[in-house]
């Protein structure tokens, strides 16, 4: 678990300096390639054209959890970390549906 993901322990209740930021810590799953919600509002992973099966359909019928392609290119990390469906998009956000849009 990242060090920023790390829940303190104290009996103190603490004050929170940035709540914005605690926010999208507690909302943010392992393997996003950003902070969720840090990308279009009212948008989720399921949108995501990175929100895929390397070498499957990405057809957005189906909302099993599934891993972020971006995660893997910035991070290298191989290991398979499953993003829900209903994850906040974050702010590589690519619309699945940009190319079926004509301008
Ligand atoms: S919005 Fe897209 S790029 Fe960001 S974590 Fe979700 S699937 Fe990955």
């Amino acid at each position: 678990m990242p060090l920023f993901a790390q829940k303190l322990k104290s009996s103190v209740p603490l004050t929170s300096v940035n709540p914005a930021l605690d926010r999208m810590v507690s909302t943010t799953h392992a393997g996003q390639a950003h902070w969720a919600g840090s990308g279009p509002p009212g948008e989720w992973c399921r949108n995501c054209a990175h929100w895929a099966l390397p070498g499957r359909s990405n057809n957005a019928d189906s909302f099993s959890p599934r891993p972020c392609t971006k995660y893997k290119a910035l991070t290298g990390d191989t290991k398979q970390k499953l993003i829900p469906h209903d994850a906040k998009a974050c702010r590589h956000f690519k619309s699945r549906y940009a190319s079926l849009v004509k301008s």
